[in-house]
């Protein structure tokens, strides 16, 4: 990507090394109630299936303190560091990119989400925010919460390097906020509440292909603006984050197998054909992942 003239996003939270200050070093207990309350409202999550999290959450209880957990050199961490700058321009992009696309397909205005990046861990108006969750969204405070170390492990771990698939990761959180901003969280949210888990997880599914579908939509509407924004490869690299944590792939590595039932973002298959629909489409109009017969 080029991002050489993109100005940085405003609404950004710098709360980095920010947890072993004190004010919120309530231990390791606090962190695993508020994670418990958080896996349980998980639909908003990048890409981590909420028992995945539930199990990283009980390992870390049994070990020392939890701000042991925070690098060492995060406090004060200046502003200024690469993945920070980067961040804040994609963020940038986003605002400007969803404020047009709002304006001109939807006849509404945009709101911005504030981008919080955190290390370890940080409250949220949805509980504890933990590391161990990957990015997400909080729609109680309109927030996208991230700790940019997820960068490296969607390199090392999901093998999906390159700095479009990082602008798909905020991307996909932002898409969780144009889905509150339009009501859509608040419907499949009630919906899911009336629900047994498997119907439930499949509407999550939806939510999830849906918010790849808008980050489709917000590259299509931001190259379209900046016809250098995007390189070759970029979409390719995008596209392979989203097959890197489709659920049947996390799934066969975590346990071995795959059960499709306990899906809640959607395979590898959907989550990229979601993501190209969008991006080939450029239209919210399209990303009714609610109405389609095939995902
Ligand atoms: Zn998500």
């Amino acid at each position: 990507m080029r991002l050489d003239d993109e100005a940085e996003s405003q609404n950004v939270e710098d709360r980095r090394g920010g947890f072993g200050g004190g004010g919120f070093g309530a231990g390791p207990k606090t962190i695993g109630i508020g994670t418990i309350i958080v896996a349980l409202a998980a639909s908003y999550f990048f890409g981590i299936d909420p028992s995945l999290i539930m199990q990283g959450a009980s390992v870390i209880q049994g070990q020392q303190p939890t701000q042991q957990q925070a690098p060492p050199q995060a406090n004060r961490a200046p502003a200024t560091d690469q993945m920070s700058v980067f961040t804040r321009k994609v963020l940038g992009n986003t605002e400007r990119t969803w404020e047009h696309v709002f304006e001109t397909q939807l006849n509404r205005r945009y709101t911005a989400p504030t981008l919080v990046m955190f290390s370890g861990a940080t409250p949220t108006a949805c509980g504890t925010g933990q590391s161990a969750m990957g990015p997400f969204y909080c729609p109680g405070d309109h927030k996208v919460y991230i700790d940019l170390a997820f960068y490296n492990e969607l390199r090392q771990r999901f093998g999906a390097g390159g700095d479009f698939a990082q602008a798909y990761v905020i991307a996909h959180e932002v898409g969780h906020h144009v889905q509150n901003l339009l009501g859509v969280s608040e419907k499949v949210d009630a919906a899911r509440r009336r629900m047994g888990e498997a119907q439930a997880n499949q509407l999550s599914v939806r939510m999830e292909l849906q918010a790849d579908c808008l980050a489709g939509v917000w590259a299509a509407a931001a190259q379209r603006a900046n016809q250098q924004l995007l390189e070759p490869g970029d979409i390719e690299d995008g596209l392979r984050a989203a097959a890197a944590i489709g659920d049947d792939r996390l799934q066969r590595q975590a346990q071995g197998y795959v059960v499709p039932e306990a899906f809640t973002h959607g395979s590898s298959e959907q989550r990229v054909r979601w993501l190209r629909k969008g991006l080939t489409a450029g239209s919210v109009r399209e990303c009714d992942t609610f109405a389609a017969r095939q995902l």
